[in-house]
């Protein structure tokens, strides 16, 4: 079985993920704008039993726009995220593609967050789902801060 290593930037903590990801997105929204210190975030989702966590982390946890709180861990001496979980997908760990540094890695299945896209990026691909909100039928009752703008809309 595949198993990749993501790791921060000093390689003092580091997630083994094993199998390959139940879903790899990228997400347009500020707070992953934030995040990334990019345009957009790039990560793919393994149930949590398939990801093992090794090197001293911290957590850091907010509140997403649907209410449920998201918790990122991050390594305290570099400060690179490097998995994060939110209750809107229980079971769930996250893992941020880059922190793979595997150009190879599976291309992104999901963009969400279109309506906050910076104009001059784009996620390729005939199979990529586009959307202007979070998945629905993974979060029936998220709802945003802000209406959608037009001309974004879900396709
Ligand atoms: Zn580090
Ligand atoms: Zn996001």
């Amino acid at each position: 079985m595949t198993t990749r290593t993501a790791k921060c930037r000093c390689g003092r903590l580091r997630a083994e993920c094993e199998g390959e990801p139940t879903r790899v997105s990228v997400c347009h929204c500020l707070e992953c704008q934030k995040r990334t210190g990019s345009a957009f975030a790039a990560q793919a989702r393994w149930p949590e039993g398939q990801i093992r966590l090794t090197g001293e982390f911290k957590t850091w946890e907010r509140t997403a726009d649907s209410g449920r709180s998201a918790t990122y861990r991050f390594c305290p001496e570099c400060g690179s995220t490097v998995t994060y979980s939110n209750e809107g997908h229980p079971g769930m760990i996250a893992v941020p593609l880059g922190a793979f540094a595997d150009p190879a890695f599976p291309p992104p299945r999901f963009s969400v967050y279109e309506h906050r896209m910076h104009p001059w990026t784009a996620v390729l691909g005939a199979e990529v789902e586009h959307s202007s909100t979070v998945s629905s039928e993974r979060f029936p009752d998220a709802r945003e801060d802000e209406p959608i703008a037009p001309g974004r809309a879900a396709s």
